[in-house]
């Protein structure tokens, strides 16, 4: 699955994976073992995805999840976005974003776990949902870093930044999450990943180092 290559990326940025043979193989041996369960977690988010603006249910399982991992959540940033802390003593602030809405488009995968929901559309009648843009994959991936990251806490140093944002599609949600005060109330980033899908798999994962860091 693609998130497994994401989220070894991510351990590599943060040197989960980056200190030679041993290293590696911890953590690719710590994905196997989370995998059936991150599997389990993409195949029910397939299964029931939320139009932008309703990622209700959706903003509720990344939180408690995340809650469950130990990490410091606020829900309702923005609508129903998520930000998760985790302090881990003195060191940068990695930001990890993921987005949690799906599109109106009806799914003719045929996949045994294809989309069958259904909701007004914005004409009228109804539309088929789905989440034909991969958000996901990046829910999967940031939950597979979280989990890793959570589960190794003495191979890191400084603070896990993780953002789940809703509307993305409608780019509503970004303005408001920082009206929230996502970057005024929150720790300030030294480090940001974002996902994007390119045009041949895997998805890459954005790196981006703020001109403070
Ligand atoms: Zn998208």
């Amino acid at each position: 699955m693609h998130f497994k290559h994401s989220v070894m990326m991510i351990a590599s940025l943060v040197g989960l994976a980056g200190n030679g043979a041993r290293g590696e193989e911890l953590s690719a041996k710590q994905l196997d073992s989370i995998y059936p369960e991150l599997d389990a977690f993409y195949i029910d988010l397939h299964r029931t995805p939320e139009l932008s603006g309703h990622e209700e249910k959706t903003s509720a399982k990344i939180a408690e999840r995340l809650r469950r991992l130990g990490y410091q959540v606020t829900t309702g940033v923005g609508g129903y976005g998520v930000v998760a802390l985790m302090r881990n003593g003195n060191g940068p602030t990695l930001l990890l974003r993921t987005e949690m809405d799906a599109l109106p488009v009806q799914e003719k995968t045929g996949l045994p776990y294809a989309s069958k929901i259904t909701a007004p559309g914005k004409e009228g009648g109804t539309v088929g949902v789905m989440h034909a843009c991969g958000h996901d994959i990046h829910m999967t991936s940031l939950m597979g870093s979280a989990t890793l990251l959570a589960k190794m806490k003495d191979r890191w140093q400084g603070t896990l930044f993780l953002i789940s944002q809703p509307a993305e599609e409608t780019v509503a949600a970004a303005e408001a999450m920082m009206k929230a005060g996502l970057f005024t109330k929150f720790p300030k980033r030294s480090r940001a990943s974002s996902e994007f899908r390119a045009k041949r798999p895997p998805p890459f994962t954005m790196i981006q180092r703020s001109p403070s860091a």
